[in-house]
């Protein structure tokens, strides 16, 4: 199987490409990343020796380049490249609406024009907004609260129409939150655990009771690789573990493992449009034999473990002045 990866230099695309040279060892990966804020070489080091591995550095806007990399036979690509922090987005969404509606377009039509058996686009649980109660289903109204969530609703009935009008082999992932290893150190989980490395507060927005299911990317990736081998085309898939946890608990839960108290959460002002609850059934992955394999405990404890053994690798991210500008004051 050659598989094209778009932003696998990003947090789960990295982790994504790692599992799959490790678990398939007969499958060819293309990694196309353009390298923003958000990508990083470092994050492949360990396998950009590999025989199976290629990078190349472009953008998915660029269709000729998109294009020449289709013309050698793809069996599947995996989109992960997206701009992806909600802040990010409300203080300017042009790239946004660039990158995650206009460049999966372009990877649609490449896919479309040279025939690529499978295209799977990366989405979020974020397009279907705030859920007050209940668990949201795929099938449901979608309601994107900012502008990041509305480009990825966007991009998902783009795909959805790709595949009804061009019979296009496509499928959606929609996953909730995601912490790990190699995550850009502005979310709350990375930005939290170097914070504290550096005896620096975190900015906790609000009243910090908005309520995320938290998910270890490994089981992400491995939702995907599911998806990929058994999934149906056509479908959209959640992927959630089941981890529902409000900010403040997660934040805690963090200090208690890092031996930190309470001083260490500075309140501030809450994010314009913040989402309450977001909260996903996922009967669906059930019937694809998924089901999350790693304890929420032992996975941030291994992040933890993770962010405080390779300072190496985020203190030069974090010192590259890349923040959002709200975050600098942090
Ligand atoms: P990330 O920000 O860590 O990585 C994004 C990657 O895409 C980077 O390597 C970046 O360089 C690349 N990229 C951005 N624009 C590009 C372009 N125009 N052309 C080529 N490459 C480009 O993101 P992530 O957290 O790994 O998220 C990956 C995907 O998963 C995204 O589509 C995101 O919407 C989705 N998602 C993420 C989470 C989460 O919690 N992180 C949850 C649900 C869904």
């Amino acid at each position: 199987m050659k598989l094209l990866v778009t932003g696998g230099a990003g947090f789960i695309g990295s982790n994504f490409i790692r599992h799959i040279l490790d678990k398939y060892p007969e499958y060819k990966i293309i990694n196309l990343d353009k390298i923003t804020y958000a990508g990083n070489l470092e994050n492949l080091r360990d396998v950009e020796n590999n025989p199976n591995y290629e990078f190349f550095k472009a953008d998915i806007c660029d269709r000729n380049r998109v294009a020449s990399i289709c013309a050698r036979g793809i069996d599947c690509i995996v989109n992960f490249a997206a701009e992806t922090y909600v802040d990010r987005s409300i203080v300017n969404a042009a790239d946004f609406i660039k990158t995650n509606v206009s460049g999966v377009h372009t990877l649609l039509e490449c896919a479309k024009e040279f025939e690529t058996k499978l295209f799977i686009q990366i989405g979020t649980d974020e397009v279907y907004g705030s859920r007050d109660s209940g668990f949201c289903r795929e099938e449901d109204i979608l309601s994107p609260s900012s502008p990041y969530a509305a480009s990825k609703a966007a991009a998902d009935l783009l795909v959805l129409s790709y595949h009804r009008t061009y019979k296009l082999p496509a499928i959606i992932t929609r996953s909730s939150n995601n912490f790990g290893p190699y995550q850009f150190p502005e979310k709350i989980v990375s930005l939290l655990i170097t914070n504290l490395l550096e005896n620096k507060k975190f900015p906790l927005y609000g009243d910090g009771l908005n309520v995320r299911d938290w998910l270890y990317v490994l089981d992400n990736v491995g939702a995907i690789d599911a998806i990929m081998h058994k999934g149906k085309t056509g479908e959209i898939y959640n992927i959630a573990s089941g981890n529902l946890l409000t900010n403040l608990q997660v934040v805690r839960i963090i200090l208690r493992i890092m031996d930190k108290d309470e001083t260490f959460i500075e309140h501030v002002a809450d994010r314009p449009g913040h989402d309450r609850r977001y909260a996903l059934d996922c009967s669906k992955m059930r019937n694809l034999d998924w089901h999350p394999v790693y304890h929420f405990a032992d996975a941030i404890g291994d992040t933890v473990r993770w962010y405080r053994e390779n300072i190496g690798w985020w203190k030069p991210l974090k010192d590259g002045g890349q923040f959002c500008h709200w975050l600098k004051t942090a």
